[in-house]
């Protein structure tokens, strides 16, 4: 079968005229043989059983009978009017009933002649009655093809308002399975159909909308799954390829005397293994000729500003400039002292740019780094103004990306001519198979052990009700000299319930630790950059024990003597925000705590949220349900990947498909970068295909 046979609009299939197409064209976005083809059913219903309306179940399950319809009439309602046929066998008789599409059916119903009926009933005023039922002459039925298993497609209202019932889809698959033969090329090569055992490309086709039997069905998805991966990843790692190839990269190929000085004289602990693994892995990359482009993933307090102070370091030893990005004022300036603490020994130059840095203060940074005496600059977006120009930047790192999304993080590339280096480092845990789709031509760092001697954060869910025993809890630990965080939710369609909440809490705590025994800071974002900073200080230098706050403190913030995290009406919070925030604490030698407040009434999505949490400490575990939870289209940043227009594949389920998929796509890019080898051939043609008619995943990077 010809690939240009599929591109036929659908418009000239048989059963489909212009008003068909284009209400196919708006519903499901079908214009081809072949998106018709694509359209993969959403489940499938055993008809090898007919039931008589005697054996009717008031149960919810879907149910096919033969039967004639003898009457049928139009009953005016409060709004509108419904179409009411009486359906009979041998053994009784049931309503059929439409709200909508009326006119349509009453033309093409025929009475007292045989039909196959098949839908959901419900039972009321004691007798049956199927909304909408699936209809077919049962001279028809006998006719078409004998399928035990019956595909249920995608629908929309107007799809039935307009008579395209599930019915007439199948229909068109049905004729356009005769008008083809059946006959699909083949668009995986030999090699991998024969070494995964798959399908053809024919077979998956049929069994997916006309399964014989579930195992089929089972072999069919696979194929078709694994197919749709494949030519993902495909896009993926010949874009890094061919990345790697065309843009040069800064060779650092000194490990010069400031790296090894503070290997070995500077450094404030031992490095975890994993800490030195990821730093090798850079290391490679850097002195590789080409420019690396690498997301550094790490939970929360993993350690990962270490290392990426040691990266900057290379870039030094090499001659260059290094730039560290932050999504925040506070987390900046939180990163700015922590390097400078670090490198006070070593005669590195370091500075903080951020946007409230007076335009005074600028010009020396402006100068310095156009000289080249500033090494390092730290900062908020403001690093990306165009005033900033550096005499040879070698290195940008971006600390949570999520925050700043695509575009800055390429404006940061064209700041010279080579681009520098980038570094991404994110603490939003993601599968790894996961990130490697969403992150596309990243490569992939994982620090995925923690610094020793952590004690776990216990972690509990408390009632409302239960407040009084919660704050005792808070004075103990007060009084053992720790501080304590108070977080409430801020979501911007509520912003003024949610402020209002923030200043009720905080009047509360006011209230049960009065002054002068207890100080209390408060930090959220109506206030002045200013007063946010003064408040965080106090709260930094131990002055004030309570922090009461939005979510600003999510990122980065490091308290280590804060042990308590207390977060107020956590159910509207999600899991990967949960965990940020859990993760302020835990920091010091002490024993930490989370409590999670809730009121009494939570969804049972908010139940799994809170006992995960109370579960365990691991961000990745965490990570893995909030993706079954939610799918990977509510991930941060999954929405402009377009990763959502997958047409079978599911990228949490069928992880294992993807790994797979993934592995074999490297494989043969490796051994055969051009597709230029025969067994490739089909590979390549598919390919091209796909990228014409753009009907690849369209992935942004
Ligand atoms: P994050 O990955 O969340 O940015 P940080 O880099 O802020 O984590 O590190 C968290 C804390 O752990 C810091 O106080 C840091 O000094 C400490 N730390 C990092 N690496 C180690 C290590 N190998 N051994 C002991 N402490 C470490
Ligand atoms: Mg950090």
């Amino acid at each position: 079968m010809k690939a240009q046979l599929l591109q036929t609009p659908i418009v000239y299939l048989k059963g489909v005229g212009p008003n068909r197409a284009e209400t196919l064209r708006s519903e499901l976005g079908i214009a081809t043989y072949q998106d018709l083809l694509n359209l993969f059913p959403n489940r499938y219903i055993d008809k090898t059983q007919y039931y008589k309306i005697v054996q009717l179940q008031r149960s919810n399950a879907d149910v096919q009978l033969i039967g004639k319809i003898v009457n049928i009439k139009t009953v005016a309602q409060k709004r509108g009017s419904r179409l009411i046929a009486t359906f009979v066998d041998d053994t009784g008789k049931m309503e059929l009933v439409w709200f909508r599409g009326q006119k349509w059916i009453r033309e093409n119903l025929k009475l007292n002649i045989p039909y196959v009926i098949f839908g959901k009933c419900n039972w009321f005023n004691g007798s049956f009655s199927m909304p909408h039922p699936d209809m077919e002459l049962l001279s028809e039925h006998e006719k078409g093809l004998k399928i035990s298993m019956q595909p249920i497609y995608p629908s929309t209202e107007k799809l039935s308002n307009k008579g395209i019932t599930n019915r007439v889809i199948m229909k068109l698959v049905q004729q356009l399975f005769a008008e083809t033969n059946g006959r699909f090329s083949e668009s995986l090569s030999p090699n991998l159909v024969g070494e995964l055992k798959l399908l053809s490309k024919s077979e998956a086709i049929f069994h997916i909308h006309f399964p014989k039997n579930q195992e089929l069905l089972a072999k069919a998805r696979f194929r078709l799954k694994f197919e749709e991966l494949f030519y993902i990843q495909m896009q993926l790692i010949s874009k890094k390829l061919l990345r790697k190839q065309k843009i040069k990269g800064f060779n650092f190929d000194q490990v010069g005397t400031l790296f090894n000085d503070f290997y070995s004289n500077h450094l404030p602990f031992e490095l975890t293994s994993a800490q030195k693994r990821v730093i090798k892995e850079i290391r490679a990359d850097l002195g590789s000729n080409a420019q690396m482009n690498r997301l550094l993933q790490g939970d929360v307090g993993s350690g990962k500003t270490i290392v990426a102070v040691m990266v900057m370091l290379l870039a030094i030893d090499n001659g260059f400039q290094a730039c560290l990005m932050a999504p925040t004022e506070i987390l900046a300036i939180q990163h700015y002292n922590g390097i400078q603490e670090l490198l006070k020994n070593t005669g590195v130059r370091c500075s903080l740019l951020t946007g409230s840095v007076k335009q005074s203060a600028r010009k020396p940074i402006h100068e310095q780094l156009e000289s080249g005496e500033l090494q390092i600059l730290v900062g908020t977006h403001a690093v990306l103004e165009d005033k900033v120009r550096f005499k040879n930047l070698g290195l940008a790192i971006v600390d949570e990306q999520h925050r700043f999304g695509v575009a800055q993080r390429s404006k940061l590339w064209h700041k010279n001519e080579i681009p520098p280096h980038v570094l991404v480092m994110t603490a939003t845990p993601i599968p790894r198979t996961l990130a490697m789709s969403l992150y596309g031509d990243l490569d992939i760092s994982v620090i995925d052990e923690l610094p020793p001697g952590r004690k776990p954060i216990k972690t509990v869910h408390r009632y409302d009700r239960n407040r009084l025993k919660v704050f005792g809890f808070i004075r103990d630990e007060i009084k053992k000299g720790r501080q304590i965080y108070v977080v409430y939710p801020l979501i911007q369609e509520s912003e003024a319930l949610d402020y209002k909440d923030l200043m009720d809490g905080y009047e509360s705590i006011a209230r049960d630790f009065p002054l002068p025994d207890y100080q209390i800071s408060i930090v959220h974002g109506k206030m002045k950059p200013a007063d946010k900073d003064f408040e965080m200080e106090r709260f930094v230098r131990g002055e004030t024990q309570i922090m009461v706050a939005t979510t600003v403190i999510e990122v980065g913030v490091n308290v280590p003597n804060a042990s308590v995290m207390i977060i107020e009406s956590a159910e509207r919070f999600g899991l990967s925000q949960l965990h940020q925030l859990r993760g302020r604490v835990g920091r010091g030698a002490d024993q930490s705590f989370c409590i999670l407040m809730t009121g009494h009434k939570l969804s049972s999505e908010a139940k799994t949220r809170l006992e995960t949490m109370v579960r365990t400490n691991d961000g990745f575990e965490i990570a893995e349900v909030d993706l079954k939870l939610r799918g990977p289209g509510d991930l941060m940043g999954t929405q402009q990947s377009g990763i959502l227009h997958l047409k079978i594949a599911d990228l949490v389920k069928d992880n294992d498909i993807l790994k797979s998929a993934r592995h074999y796509a490297i494989k043969i890019l490796k051994e055969d970068p051009a597709l230029q080898r025969p067994e490739n051939l089909i590979i390549r043609h598919t390919y091209a295909q796909l990228m014409k008619h753009k009907t690849i995943w369209n992935y942004i990077s």
